[in-house]
């Protein structure tokens, strides 16, 4: 496995690279969830095609008051996650090396990036389609995979790779999760012990209301009203949302997805689930 730090020796690397190139952008302090994505873009590049992981914690994502500055690096742990599932390349730029001085230019979606964690994280998505357009640029792939845990994201570069004519073709990945259902994620690190064990319940309030048949807004208060029960928790959103548009689902008649982001103790954790049809 190759790790390459310059966009130079990116370029360099691509043009030289045959094949599919099946992209896993990622900001590090990889886990069994990224693992799931390397792995399924190992499948997709077959014997003669190359994984490329990107570990890149990048800045114009974070607001002034998130955990940019204490967001985990260990570098060396996943590295080697990376070569043990199948990476051929890991690509971690500096930022001075994605971004020279302020920028005036940026990949700004407009409308689904205005809902659910677009209202609490001003510029969050932003700062997500600028970076993921430039690493598109950089290593063209022909796939890249994206976790559906970031339902939001998937949508809003689904729609960046249509509205702009990427050639790619963006793939979401279920949601890994933890035995008891709590989505795997690097901020779970940030929960004391308590709120670990509570933390679960924001999957298993949200499973057991999509479970029921009804209508959206009915299923959304079950969900709330569970998750508010939570000790410590306090609700951000819990939505109903078209699984594409992300607008508030009206019905049952097409597939849904209810999502929730909820702040436990020092950490904001989001989770969506299925809403399916009822006939
Ligand atoms: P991050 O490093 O948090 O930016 O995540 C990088 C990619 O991994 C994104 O596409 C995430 O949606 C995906 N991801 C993170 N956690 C999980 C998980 N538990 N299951 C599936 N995908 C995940």
């Amino acid at each position: 496995m190759k790790t390459i730090r310059s966009l130079v020796a990116m370029r360099r690397w691509r043009e030289s690279a045959e094949g599919r190139v099946v992209l896993v952008p990622t900001m590090g302090a990889l886990h069994h969830g990224h693992a799931a994505l390397i792995r399924r873009a190992r499948r997709l590049a077959g014997s003669r095609g190359k994984v490329v992981v990107t570990i890149f914690v990048n800045p114009r994502q974070f607001g002034p008051l998130e955990d940019f500055a204490s967001y985990p690096r260990p570098l060396a742990r996943d590295l080697t996650l990376c070569a043990e599932n199948g990476a051929n390349v890991v690509f971690h730029p500096s930022a001075e090396a994605m971004y020279c001085g302020e920028a005036s230019v940026w990949v700004d979606e407009g409308v689904l990036s205005q809902t659910l964690c677009g209202k609490s994280r001003a510029g969050h998505f932003r700062g997500v389609c600028t970076v993921v357009a430039k690493l598109f640029l950089l290593a063209q792939p022909s796939d890249a995979v994206f976790g559906e845990k970031d339902w939001q994201q998937l949508a809003i570069l689904r729609r960046m790779v249509q509205d702009l004519n990427f050639s790619v073709r963006v793939l979401g990945h279920p949601t890994v999760r933890e035995a008891d259902g709590l989505a795997t994620s690097s901020r779970n690190a940030y929960l004391t012990a308590g709120e670990r064990r509570d933390a679960a319940r924001i999957f298993q309030e949200l499973q057991a209301a999509a479970s029921r048949p009804g209508r959206p807004d009915q299923v959304t208060r079950v969900a709330s009203t569970g998750i508010a029960k939570i000790p410590g928790a306090r609700i951000d959103y819990v939505e109903a949302v078209d699984v594409a548009t992300l607008e508030p689902l009206k019905n049952r008649t097409t597939s849904g997805r209810l999502a929730a982001a909820v702040y436990l103790g020092r950490s904001r954790l989001i989770d969506n689930v299925p809403l399916p049809v009822v006939s």
